[in-house]
């Protein structure tokens, strides 16, 4: 177990953003991981639990307590049930049960982070999410003192939401269990359209898997969401903003302020709409690369906010504040960040 003192968190994330850690513990054992959380919560010591650091904007001042960094490593197959410790690299997991010939993760190619995180915000692209196949999350509860395993329908999820991040002073993930599908080498079905009509198929057809993977990542890296450390629309944190989901009464109200301009909208269960945070980004008038300072969008894609190299996370907040405010004035609709805040705020 490494055990470092002021240490900067900012090379940690995506964005290189955040202060030092007063102590940085890299864990590479469940039992290390348990070790450093029983530790600081006896100390009523403040924990902060980071992965890949690339859903995360931490504060300049960065943070007063204990950081726990998740390097465990572990890939084990059973026929299609799949084990992953937490601090497995996600998108080479991905990769690796595509070479085994088994779908369920395969549109998750090339999503940045770690294993442990995917339950956290429910991680999802291009028409699949973790919660259709993760069967069992094993965690460390820090109310209960002890392991638990958690079953998919324990973990709630719901559109980048879970019960890891409603009450993220809970659990710390050591493993996740997902049930995969052997379809004879085969994709699962297609269901965004933009992944169907690159491929040149109808939506829900499969495909030969390694192709679909190998899409998503073409795709994915077309609007800057590949890390690449030479490529500054890269350092982001991913989409900054979820898609709005509108109730019934808030989606008339939109529709009053389009006027006869139609802006995307799909059906979100109970009577409710989700619209695309990006297309209002973009309407508001921040178009791609909008911003003249360190931090700006993405030259790429508008959703992503990204460090030039030289910025502060207060930048980035500045910039962010900038993009909601300018969409709720054009729209009356309210964007909320995807990333975990840590010591900062919207
Ligand atoms: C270029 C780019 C593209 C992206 N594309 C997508 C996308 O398509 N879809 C998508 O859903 N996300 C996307 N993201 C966001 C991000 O990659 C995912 O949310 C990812 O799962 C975060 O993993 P991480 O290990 O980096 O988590 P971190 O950023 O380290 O942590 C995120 C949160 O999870 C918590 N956490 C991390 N590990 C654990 C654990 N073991 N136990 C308990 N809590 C934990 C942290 O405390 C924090 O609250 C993208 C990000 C980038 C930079």
């Amino acid at each position: 177990m490494l055990v470092e003192h002021d240490a900067p968190l900012a090379p940690l994330t995506t964005l290189r953003l955040g202060g030092p850690a007063r102590r940085l513990v890299t864990a590479t054992t469940d039992e290390e991981i348990v070790e450093t959380v029983r530790a600081a919560d006896a100390a009523g010591e403040p924990l902060l639990v980071i992965g890949g650091g690339s859903n995360l904007v931490i504060g300049d001042a960065g943070f007063d307590g204990t950081v726990l960094r998740i390097a465990t490593r572990g890939f084990a197959l059973d026929g299609t049930l799949l084990e992953l410790a937490a601090g497995e690299v996600w998108a080479d997991a991905v990769a690796r049960t595509v070479d085994e010939g088994l779908a369920g993760i395969e549109f998750l190619a090339g999503i940045p982070g770690s294993a442990g995180a995917t339950p956290v915000q429910n991680v999802g692209a291009y028409g699949q999410e973790v919660a259709e196949t993760i069967t069992e999350v094993v965690a460390y509860d820090r109310v209960r003192y002890e392991t638990v395993t958690l079953t998919g329908a324990d973990c709630a999820f719901s559109y980048r939401h879970s019960r890891f991040k409603a009450d993220p002073e809970r659990h710390v993930v050591l493993r996740v269990r997902f049930r995969l599908t052997d379809a004879g080498g085969q994709s699962s079905p297609i269901k965004y359209a933009e992944v169907a009509r690159t491929l040149g198929v109808e939506a829900n057809r499969s495909v030969d898997l390694r192709t679909a993977h190998d899409t998503v990542l073409k795709l994915r890296a077309g609007k800057g969401m590949v890390l690449d450390p030479e490529d500054h629309d890269t350092w982001s944190a991913g989409s900054f903003f979820t898609n709005p989901i509108l109730t019934d009464t808030q989606y008339r109200a939109f529709q009053d302020r389009l006027g006869e301009v139609t802006a995307p909208a799909f059906p979100a269960g109970d009577g409710r709409t989700k619209t695309s945070a990006a297309w209002l980004i973009d309407h508001a008038g921040f178009g791609k690369g909008h911003g003249s300072g360190p931090a700006t969008l993405s030259t790429k894609h508008t959703l992503a906010l990204t460090n030039r190299g030289a910025a502060t996370t207060e930048d980035l907040l500045a910039l962010a504040r900038e993009v909601r405010d300018g969409v709720r004035a054009a729209f009356g609709v309210e964007l909320v960040n995807e990333p975990v805040m840590v010591g900062v705020a919207l």
